[in-house]
């Protein structure tokens, strides 16, 4: 009987620690490694999720590319069988895999059935350590890098980017305060040995992070600790700070997207003041306010913008908040009139109490269903990791509650009272002007050919 109540509290509890999705077994190895492990809802499936904390913000831009290439040729395989080889015995496990390189990290995500967990973890292990690179691989996978950032970088296309004419509105502005590269990285130009250090540098345990969500093995622990418990720590690097702005824009642009059109675009971009407390909570309250905001304004008052939208970005070290609107060309200087008059009817009469808690409200019981699933629980964790402390995340329902109509109020003076940025998108021509132009050059040809006749009758008579 007291075997029976026991398994009755083990089979209650087990759910309740499995849908307790802030709490998770983490701990690290003696060689660095963090381990994150999460029996999760779903039976059969893992979520694997392993974190090389090593992005594009790491490097210059001249080799920006340096870890998106690298994680290309991690794939180009172990052994003699090479790329496809390796592929193939993915399939055989009947996983699947990919990789992705952020500014901050490195993220190889792995979906693979629970029964071959430990082997798909091996194969991992394969494709770290034993991956040979030569010549011909970190060719391939320049190609596939060059491909993946949309073709060879032409000449045209770099022109573009000097003249301000190849990035979308914030991007620009990002160019211009000096938070981001002016140009696209190339990739002719990486070798061999630049590869092999990023490697050495960063590609070890004590700057790793693995994740598994799901059906997990009971051996699991014990295999991890064998296997990549061998794995050798290094000296960590320390990542290069992050940028500042350091250069001033101007106020107020047009830039040019495409040649002719009557559409226009309409963004105000300001750098969010930095808060000691709960900064991200309070700017997501913020911008969910501000997107609402938006819409009541811009699409049912006064019907300028189908899909208005407030959105948050960050640029080096800068987090931005941005009014968005899309627009008709003669619409601009009337959606200019109402954005104004929203920023100052909010510094006016802050934020409404009412409309604020609503939305928070909504924004924490949106917290109870935005994570479903292993894998949505492992990209979670790995989204999150900064949060994670004694074997838990931070609650973001808890943290949304915790942000007070007055912490927000402050926070949107502080956001509204400087003058941002305003970035003006439209084709060069608009519809009517093409019209005229072409117009325009009818009529100057037709011009040309009547002086050409009459030029030629005059000769005749003479
Ligand atoms: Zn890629």
């Amino acid at each position: 009987m007291r075997c029976l109540l026991f398994v009755c509290l083990l089979l209650g509890s087990f759910p309740s620690f499995a849908l307790d999705r802030f709490q998770v077994e983490g701990y690290t190895l003696p060689n660095g490694l963090q381990l994150l492990l999460k029996p999760g809802i779903d039976r059969g499936h893992v979520a694997i999720r392993l974190v090389v904390g090593v992005g594009l913000d790491d490097f210059d831009c001249a080799d920006k590319e340096l870890p998106h290439l690298l994680e290309h040729l991690l794939f180009s395989g172990i052994d003699a069988t090479g790329e496809g080889g390796l592929e193939e015995r993915m399939q055989a496990l009947g996983g699947e895999w990919n990789a992705y390189t952020s500014n901050a990290d490195t993220t190889f995500v792995i979906e693979a059935p629970a029964k071959n967990q430990r082997k798909v973890l091996d194969l991992l292990l394969a494709l770290l350590t034993q991956t040979h690179f030569d010549d011909n691989a970190v060719n391939a996978a320049k190609q596939v890098v060059e491909r993946e950032d949309g073709g060879h970088y032409s000449h045209l296309q770099r022109w573009l980017d000097r003249q301000d004419l190849g990035h979308t509105a914030s991007n620009q502005l990002a160019v211009e305060l000096g938070l981001k590269c002016p140009e696209r990285a190339e990739v002719d130009h990486l070798t061999r040995e630049q590869l092999e250090q990023v490697r050495k540098a960063w590609y070890a345990p004590n700057n790793m992070t693995l994740i598994v969500v799901g059906d997990l093995d009971r051996l699991l622990p014990a295999y991890l600790e064998r296997s990549y418990g061998e794995l050798e720590a290094v000296d960590p690097t320390d990542h290069p700070p992050l940028p500042e702005i350091k250069a001033t824009a101007a106020h107020e642009r047009t830039l040019s997207n495409g040649l002719v059109g009557n559409g226009a675009k309409l963004h105000w971009l300001v750098p969010e003041p930095v808060l000691e407390d709960q900064h991200d909570e309070t700017f997501d309250l913020l911008k969910d306010y501000l997107d609402w905001a938006l819409y009541r304004q811009m699409r049912l008052a006064h019907s300028l913008s189908y899909g208005p939208s407030a959105e948050r970005e960050v640029f080096g070290g800068v987090g931005f908040m941005s009014l968005n609107a899309d627009l008709e060309r003669d619409d601009l200087s009337q959606a200019k009139q109402v954005l104004e008059e929203l920023k100052a009817g909010l510094l006016k009469d802050g934020l409404n109490a009412e409309t604020f808690n609503r939305l928070k409200q909504a924004a924490i019981a949106r917290q109870t269903w935005a994570v479903q699933g292993n894998s949505a629980l492992a990209d979670y964790y790995w989204s999150a990791l900064g949060d994670f402390q004694d074997g838990r995340f931070a609650n973001p329902a808890k943290e949304l509650q915790g942000v007070t109509l007055e912490e927000a109020n402050k926070a949107m003076r502080e956001l509204m009272l400087q003058p941002g940025y305003l970035r003006i998108e439209t084709p060069l021509m608009s519809d009517d002007e093409l019209v005229w132009a072409i117009a325009g050059l009818l009529g100057l040809i037709v011009l040309v050919l009547v002086a050409w006749r009459l030029h030629r009758k005059a000769r005749r008579t003479l």
